[in-house]
């Protein structure tokens, strides 16, 4: 039986239990950092599976391994668990049991999609060669969980490649495979501007923060217009201003938060350079000062061109098979490609900068966006993913070396 049945066929055999795994995590959501109850269901099943895992030393994150025990490629895939703090209003009979909890992400389905793959890739290991790293990483939201783990030694090997997949509400069946850059560096900017406390009856004393911070925040919105180029959709936004005491007080200090998101790394460094050089220069020149304060939070997801074609053409040959028998058939337009750049956060570009990497995403019904209390999915095209995944991994571990 050709392998791409193989999947195909299984994916359909473990459908019903990775329904049940992903409704019991749903009802148990846990916030980044704390998902010790799912990482304890992902090593009871890991372990019932007979998975060799390890505990990543950043806990609560798990690395299993399926070795072909023959020599071959190195892939890994990536899964996160973390909820959101929200209060679910779906409804659902499995709905979060938790307050202000809830998988509104769909990592839920991530984790519960990749115990799935693992199995699949388990029971055909005689057909492929080479290594797979199923890597399940806390706090993806917040936190940077993988960034945790990657520090914690979990790219000391490098793999050839790293695959993930992300859930998305829209058109049942749809799969998008984004080339280069699908999500933005997104990182923060505490700045304090200084000046001298006086009167306002006397001005010429003081040196005020308000104004001074208040010419930043003007001058710094010239800078995705005026410096950066209009094909990096890049975006700042200044999106706190606190400062000052009474009207009748000229203000020394006023911080303000702001927030860039940038698609490439060239131009992240453009506006940092930018902000840190306009803010302290219009401080001086107005008589007060401006430290600048970087909060670095996660790097674009760079989708490799090569291994987002190759991914791409796995799809199309086994087309028929990740179709079979699921739920409402598949879409005129099922595959989507070529550059999707979005500006929001993923921290598996963490893993994206060490080795040639692939985020996919599968469209799976739904109204309500992610992070939105009332995100639901479509359960019958979970298979769906199990099937993209199997079928990407199983292709990739079969290539000639
Ligand atoms: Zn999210
Ligand atoms: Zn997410």
């Amino acid at each position: 039986m050709k392998l791409s049945e193989q999947i195909r066929k299984l994916s359909d055999e473990l459908e019903q239990h990775t329904i049940e795994v992903r409704r019991t995590i749903h009802r148990n959501p846990e916030l980044a950092f704390h998902e010790y109850k799912t990482s304890a269901l992902v090593c009871q099943e890991l372990a019932r599976l007979g998975i060799p895992y390890e505990k990543n030393p950043r806990e609560p994150g798990i690395v299993a391994v399926i070795d072909s025990g023959r020599p071959g490629k190195f892939l890994m895939l990536r899964a996160d668990m973390d909820a959101l703090p929200l209060q679910e209003q779906t409804g659902l009979p499995f709905a979060s049991s938790v307050p202000d909890a809830m998988h509104a992400c769909g990592h839920d389905v991530h984790t519960a999609n990749l115990l799935a793959v693992g199995e699949i890739l388990n029971r055909t290991k005689e057909d492929w060669n080479g290594k797979v790293k199923l890597v399940f990483q806390p706090a993806e939201e917040s936190g940077g969980g993988g960034r945790e783990m990657i520090k914690a030694g979990l790219m000391e090997e490098l793999p050839d490649a790293c695959f993930a997949l992300h859930v998305e509400v829209g058109e049942r069946g749809v799969i998008k495979v984004g080339k280069r850059y699908i999500s933005a560096y997104t990182d923060g900017y505490t700045l304090t501007v200084r000046g001298r406390a006086g009167h306002s009856s006397a001005p010429q004393e003081g040196a005020d923060a308000v104004y001074i911070a208040a010419a930043i925040v003007t001058a710094l919105h010239g800078i995705v217009s005026r410096n950066i180029s209009p094909m990096e959709h890049s975006t700042l936004n200044i999106g706190t201003i606190h400062g000052g005491y009474a009207p009748n007080i000229i203000a020394d200090e006023v911080v303000l938060g702001a927030m860039m998101r940038n698609l490439s790394k060239e131009a992240r460094e453009e506006m940092c350079r930018r902000i840190e050089t306009i803010s302290a220069g219009i401080a001086e020149s107005l008589g007060g000062s401006c430290e600048c304060r970087l909060r670095e939070g996660y790097p674009s997801v760079y989708n490799d061109e090569a291994f987002s074609d190759f991914v791409a053409e796995a799809f199309k040959k086994d087309a028929e098979e990740m179709y079979r028998d699921l739920g409402d058939g598949m879409p005129q337009n099922w595959l989507v490609t070529g550059e999707m750049p979005r500006l929001g956060g993923e921290d598996f570009g963490f893993f994206a900068q060490k080795a040639p990497s692939c985020m996919i995403r599968v469209l799976m019904g739904g109204e309500a966006p992610a992070h939105n209390p009332k995100f639901c999915i479509d359960e019958r095209y979970i298979k769906l993913c199990t099937r993209a995944m199997a079928l990407a991994a199983a292709e990739f571990l079969t290539q000639d070396l």
